[in-house]
Parts: C-alpha cells; sequence; structure tokens
C-alpha cells in the first residue's frame, strides 16, 4: 500500500512540476529572445534583475557600470553566452550612446533599458547645509544618467521598431518628503518625473515607461554609507515599513522590475515596493 501511495505521489509530482515550470513561463514568455541593457548591474538590485532576466529567457542582458572587476565577474557567473558587461559612466552622454550602439551592433535590437545605476551623497545634507560639490556629481548620475539612458535606449527602440520597455529605478524617496538626503530626494523626484514625461511621449511608438520605487533595503549602497552591518540596516529599515515579518530585499525589487518589462499595458506606473512605507524615522 505505502509503495503504491509513493508511486501516486511520484507521478503527481512529476506532472505537476513540468506545467508550474510552463505556467510561470508563460507569463514571462514577454522575455524569451530579448535584449536588455542593465545600468548598474554589477551590484545590488541591477545585479539580481540581470540574473533573474538570463533566468527568463533573455537573449542577451548587457551590464553596464564603473565597477569593472565585479562587473565581469557577474557577467561571467550569469554565462558569457547569456550576459555580458561593458564599462559605461551614465552620466557621460558619448558613453551611453556607444553602449546602446554597440549593443544593437552585436545583438541585432533593444527591447528592455533598466535605467538602475544611482548614488548617494557621502554626506547627510539637510536643506539648511546642501552642499553642491556632492549635489551635482549626484545629479549627474541620478537625474542626468537617467534621462540619457531613456533618451538613447528609446531612441534605438524607435529607429528599430521595437516595442520596448523601459524601467527607471526611483525609490520611495520619489514622492515623499525625507529628514536628510535632500539632494537623494530631489533627484528621485526628478526621476519620476522623466518617467511620466517619457511614458506620455513614447507610448505612440508603442514604447513602456515605467518606475520602480522601492523602499531602503541593504545593499552596497546604503551598506557603504551607513557604515553599519546588513542586519543593523535592517533592523533599522524594518521601521519604514508598516509591513512586518519580511524584509525587502533585491530579489523583491527584480520581481517587480521583471513585472514591469513584461507586463503588455502598464506604462507610467510608479510600482512601489514599499511594505507601506511610514517614512524615514531617522
Ligand atoms: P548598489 O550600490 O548596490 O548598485 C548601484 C550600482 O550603480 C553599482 O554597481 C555602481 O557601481 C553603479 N553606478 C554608480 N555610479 C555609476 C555610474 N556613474 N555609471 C554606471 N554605473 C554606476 O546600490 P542599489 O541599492 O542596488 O542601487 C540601485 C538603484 O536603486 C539606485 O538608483 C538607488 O538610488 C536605488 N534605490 C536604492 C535603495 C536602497 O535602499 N538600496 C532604495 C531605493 C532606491
Amino acid at each position: 500500500q505505502n509503495a503504491s501511495n509513493s508511486t501516486s505521489l511520484l507521478i503527481i509530482f512529476i506532472v505537476w512540476f513540468p506545467m508550474t515550470d510552463s505556467s510561470s513561463a508563460l507569463r514571462y514568455n514577454g522575455l524569451q529572445g530579448k535584449v536588455a541593457i542593465v545600468t548598474g548591474g554589477a551590484s545590488g538590485i541591477g545585479e539580481a534583475t540581470a540574473r533573474l532576466f538570463a533566468q527568463h529567457g533573455t537573449r542577451m542582458v548587457v551590464i553596464a557600470d564603473i565597477q569593472d572587476q565585479l562587473g565581469h565577474q557577474v557577467a561571467t557567473s550569469i554565462g558569457v553566452d547569456k550576459c555580458s558587461y561593458i564599462h559605461c559612466d551614465v552620466a557621460d552622454e558619448h558613453q551611453v550612446k556607444s553602449l546602446v550602439e554597440s549593443t544593437v551592433q552585436r545583438h541585432g535590437q533593444l527591447h528592455i533599458m533598466f535605467s538602475n545605476a544611482g548614488i548617494l551623497s557621502p554626506s547627510e545634507q539637510t536643506v539648511l547645509d546642501l552642499d553642491f560639490s556632492q549635489f551635482d556629481p549626484l545629479f549627474a548620475i541620478n537625474v542626468r544618467g537617467m534621462a540619457l539612458c531613456v533618451k538613447h535606449a528609446a531612441r534605438a527602440m524607435v529607429e528599430g521598431r521595437v516595442r520596448g520597455s523601459i524601467v527607471c529605478t526611483g525609490s520611495v524617496a520619489a514622492s515623499n518628503g525625507g529628514k536628510k538626503r535632500t539632494d537623494y530626494c530631489m533627484s528621485k523626484h526628478a526621476v519620476l518625473g522623466l518617467v511620466r514625461s517619457a511614458s506620455v511621449q513614447l507610448g505612440v511608438h508603442g514604447i513602456r515607461v515605467n518606475c520602480v520605487s522601492p523602499n531602503a533595503l541593504a545593499t552596497p549602497l546604503t551598506i557603504n554609507a551607513l557604515g553599519k552591518s546588513v542586519e543593523e540596516i535592517e533592523k533599522t529599515y524594518e521601521t519604514y515599513a508598516r509591513l512586518k515579518g519580511s524584509v525587502l530585499n533585491v530579489k523583491d525589487v527584480a520581481d517587480a522590475v521583471l513585472f514591469l518589462t513584461c507586463n503588455e499595458f502598464v506604462s507610467g506606473l510608479d510600482l512601489l515596493v514599499d511594505g507601506s512605507f511610514v517614512g524615514s524615522t531617522s
């Protein structure tokens, strides 16, 4: 009797397993054969998203970053046939243009741009002590860099007649004031303005533009800025969300990016991945 029960369970598992696998592939079949660029893909949210894109069948993910060693390592670990690394400082228009052009040249088209690279200022800057020697470089990456990536990706998509998808990384700081980090908060508000305008302007070409806005989470960006352990940072950030019992991680954000990339009718959305943000308490 036991043996026959085990056999039935095994048969159920064998039949069910490929069904669940193919149903998830069906939901995300929008990525099959696609070519994607991920800026800031050497680390954190970008790295997790590059990995998820590759798992869901993209033909090629091009990681663009300024951390060359790390970028090459991530690309190699994903697989040289599925992922490559290009050095690109997103603040430099020439480099962004050449990133997009070389991607189209090597891989035929550009279908997805995940414009994600971003930084924090070294100091916490309330409006009373805004330091423009930090403000300007931050804006060059967080605002100008995002706009350059959207501009050149959209141009390539329009030229190639690709109904592409562009996702920018915003933040909960894109739609809330903060107690500090004024420059960062301003830069993320600008990202949302960019996404909203671009989605209005590019819809006619069939191009979707969306924003993913995470709550604070432990990545090298925050780990280096706060100089604390991952556990300490996660404990601090727990208080930023009303949702209790789970900790935001890069995979949650990557899942949201995957949804925005694959869904065929969502455009102009700011998708909050914030566990119901309560505001920063520190
Ligand atoms: P991260 O530091 O792990 O990753 C950012 C990546 O961007 C790094 O690999 C870095 O080398 C790259 N980068 C920095 N300047 C660049 C430039 N000029 N050109 C190209 N690449 C550059 O941090 P993360 O948390 O994964 O950050 C990714 C995005 O998420 C950023 O836009 C950030 O503002 C946003 N974000 C982060 C948090 C958080 O709490 N970590 C919350 C909300 C939004």
